[in-house]
């Protein structure tokens, strides 16, 4: 396993920031964690690649024991906090020079992280003067030159315009060909363009982890009926395939079907067969932003 978590809790003070969040990640695959503010995710980055301690748990990079080896687990990690800690007045070139030499990286090295993350053209400028989006590969370059396993990035979009976010996923989806990649964000359809894996964690607790694919294998309809009259909840109950059901307004119910078949000819059908009218009808994709809505919203 490329990052292996164990039942980390961590507090600050009296505030539970984890509380025994267990994960893993196998090579190669590009993990969202998402969560609204608060949730964690941050404090968890900061436990993976080592710059806090966990009260409890076990934590492992590249099989590297991360809380007993932090030397070592940081070889395997490369990592792009929050803040990207720029220094706006060095040139690009000078500034992962200056990098590179920490992790003793040769020259020829740089010269390919500068082609990978498509900052040739940028190379020569202040880091002050490069747009956000620029600034951000400059973060991600830095964040690689060692060739890191697994690369960590807290909220890597954060503040870009629309191209440069778009820029941005694409170098993430590039780098995770051959990195595992564990980034944090807040918005879910950037989970849904760049992910293979969704991890959800809220007030510290691991809500969903679920590979992208099985979450749009899932069979499940969210439909959103209105009859032309008030329904009683056992009518509705005749309905095949039924998950769950709510009546939020007096004749608009928001039914929940666990089938392959598409549900909503059957609703028609049975409200024809039982002399009520349609007056609306939606079908409500379970796509990750309404699930992401459910799961968070309590
Ligand atoms: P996220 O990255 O998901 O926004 P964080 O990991 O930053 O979440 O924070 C999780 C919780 O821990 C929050 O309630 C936050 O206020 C608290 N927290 C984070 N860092 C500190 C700190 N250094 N001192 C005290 N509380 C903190």
């Amino acid at each position: 396993m490329s990052i292996e978590v164990q039942a980390v809790s961590k507090s600050y003070g009296n505030q539970l920031a984890l509380n025994e969040i267990s994960f893993s990640a196998k090579k190669g695959e590009i993990i969202g964690f998402l969560g609204p503010n608060g949730a964690g995710k941050s404090t968890m980055m900061k436990i993976l690649t080592g710059y806090i301690l966990p009260d409890n748990g076990a934590v492992s990079v590249a099989e590297i024991d991360v809380l007993t080896n932090s030397m070592a687990s940081k070889a395997k990690i490369g990592y792009l906090p929050e803040q990207n800690p720029l220094y706006l007045d060095m040139y690009v070139k000078e500034y992962l020079q200056f990098q590179a030499a920490i992790f003793k990286v040769q020259k020829e090295e740089i010269a390919m992280v500068i082609e990978k993350v498509g900052l040739t053209s940028e190379v020569h400028k202040k880091i002050g003067q490069l747009s956000k989006g620029y600034q951000q590969r400059v973060g991600i370059a830095a964040a690689i030159l060692h060739n890191p396993v697994v690369l960590i990035l807290d909220e890597p979009t954060t503040g870009l315009d629309p191209n440069q976010l778009q820029e941005i996923r694409e170098l993430i989806k590039e780098l995770g060909k051959e990195k595992t990649i564990l980034f944090s964000t807040h918005i879910m359809q950037e989970v849904e363009a760049v992910c293979d894996r969704v991890i959800i964690i809220k007030k510290g607790e691991l809500l969903l982890d679920k590979s992208m694919k099985d979450l749009k294998d899932n069979n499940e309809q969210l439909i959103e009926v209105t009859f032309d009259y008030k329904l009683e909840e056992q009518f509705i109950q005749k309905l095949p395939n039924l998950k769950s059901y709510k009546n939020n307004f007096d004749n608009t119910w928001y039914i929940t079907f666990e089938s392959e078949e598409d549900m909503r000819p059957v609703i028609f059908d049975f409200a024809q067969e039982n002399g009520l009218k349609i007056l609306e009808l939606n079908s409500k994709n379970q796509s990750l932003e309404t699930l992401f809505k459910e799961i968070t919203s309590s």
